[in-house]
């Protein structure tokens, strides 16, 4: 019946992206014989799908001449799927091999709209730089346009109800009059994050699990034990990659607060691919590989590249090293707020340290400190932890000339203690080298 049906012995094996792009040019529609994807085309037509929700995200595809019915890209579709949901949209896949077609049109999709949101930011930055007009808002209109991926209305609910979907493109938020321009700026920023966040929790969902994972929420199946190393060749390459080291390099806990979903899946994402043998090494320990701007998933996946022939020299730091780095900040912001229990009792003080505990714990969970130990901790950046110390008291009093006057200031108005802490902790991954700043142990704002 299917021509398709394989025996174990001929099944392909999907070792990088392109091993896998080969077997899927190949796959045709059973009724009319037309190629499913014939080119880049094809693959944003689908993600376009998923975003504005005429499409649910699964493996199937709808042939573009005859166009009768969808079918799943890589089996006949008799197998009962697996459904799961991410943050309200529900995912779901009949085979490991539409599983991967998945993950695939995703980061694809992704790396579209993240290069282009990059070309708006380099051209409205140069634009408003030359001509010295205030500058527009620069991603109200990437390509993610208003979907249901991006619009759902932030609800203080990291992990959302589905309900909350109701409000569908175009339905803009009201803004006060006043500071309309600012309004617009953070509207289209929390669009953006919402984009990613859910790019990422549909990943979280998608990747294979290492099968300890506490948002395991359909039994393992064979692509979890033993996934196509095809997962790992598209993740190094995908942009994806690049937007979760930006978001762990924030020096400003204050701001992760603020963001909390966005921080939420991207930590989901990370514990399934950063403990999964089959992916630890290169996406979380190896250094990130640079490719030249418009080079992504897509692009390589149809110039039929691999590894990436244009990738430049140049590498860039671990999402290993980002960790633990905003793991320093984090450790620091708790051992402060043990000394402060007040100033935190809020409901930004209790997110932040809610998310600092989110962000220890993933660090236990991908052994963050034995791989710090091991790669040489003690090599040349280690001095850099350094710009900030702690010192007692006592030491501090020594040599702090307003000493008396500090003494004499007993009362501390509320939040200045979590503001000191914040800065303090922003410091110590945010100085440049050659700074150094002293501070005592129970006074932070005794500095030197
Ligand atoms: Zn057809
Ligand atoms: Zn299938």
């Amino acid at each position: 019946m299917a021509s398709a049906s394989t025996t174990a012995s001929s099944a392909p094996v999907f070792n990088t992206y392109i091993d896998f792009v080969t077997y899927l040019k190949d796959r045709k529609c059973s009724k009319c014989n037309t190629a499913l994807i014939q080119s880049s085309k094809d693959v944003d037509a689908l993600f376009q799908s998923w975003l504005n929700g005429k499409a649910s995200v699964n493996s199937q595809i709808k042939c573009k001449k005859c166009s009768k019915a969808t079918t799943c890209i890589a089996c006949p579709g008799h197998t009962k799927p697996t459904v799961t949901e991410a943050n309200g949209i529900k995912v779901s896949w009949c085979c490991s091999r539409g599983r991967l077609f998945m993950i695939w049109v995703l980061l694809c999709g992704y790396d579209q709209e993240y290069c282009t949101r990059k070309r708006r930011e380099a051209a409205s930055s140069s634009s408003s730089s030359r001509s010295g007009k205030s500058q527009k808002t620069s991603s109200s209109g990437t390509g993610v346009g208003y979907s249901r991926w991006s619009d759902r209305e932030f609800r203080g609910d990291p992990f959302g109800r589905a309900d909350a979907y109701d409000r569908m493109a175009g339905q803009r938020t009201k803004e006060a009059p006043g500071g309309k321009q600012k309004a617009d700026a953070q509207t289209a920023e929390r669009r953006l994050d919402r984009f990613d966040m859910m790019v990422f929790a549909v990943l979280g969902a998608l990747c294979p699990s290492p099968g300890n994972d506490q948002n395991d929420k359909v039994p393992l199946s064979s692509f979890d034990v033993r996934p196509p190393k095809a997962v790992v060749s598209m993740l190094v390459v995908s942009r994806i990659l690049s937007k979760a080291a930006e978001l762990l390099r924030n020096d400003s806990l204050d701001n992760a607060t603020q963001r909390t979903d966005l921080y939420m899946a991207l930590i989901t994402f990370l514990k399934r691919v950063g403990v999964h043998d089959v992916s630890k090494q290169e996406v979380i320990f190896d250094d990130r590989l640079v490719l030249p701007e418009n080079v992504n998933l897509l692009t390589l996946s149809f110039s039929g590249a691999h590894p990436p022939p244009d990738r430049t020299k140049e590498t860039a730091s671990s999402l290993a090293d980002g960790l633990r780095r905003l793991n320093i900040q984090s450790d620091m912001m708790m051992r402060g707020a043990q000394n402060a229990r007040n100033e935190f009792k809020d409901q930004p003080g209790q997110d932040m340290l809610w998310l600092c505990r989110e962000i220890s714990d993933l660090s236990t969970h991908l052994k963050i400190e034995e791989w710090w130990t091991q790669v040489g901790g003690c090599g040349s950046v280690v001095g850099a932890d350094h710009g900030i110390v702690e010192v007692s008291d006592d030491q501090m009093k020594g040599m702090y000339s307003y000493i008396s006057e500090a003494l004499a200031l007993t009362q501390s108005p509320p939040g200045r203690i979590r503001r000191l802490i914040t800065e303090i902790t922003s410091l110590k991954t945010g100085l440049s080298s050659g700074i150094y700043v002293k501070h005592a142990m129970s006074r932070l704002d005794i500095m030197k």
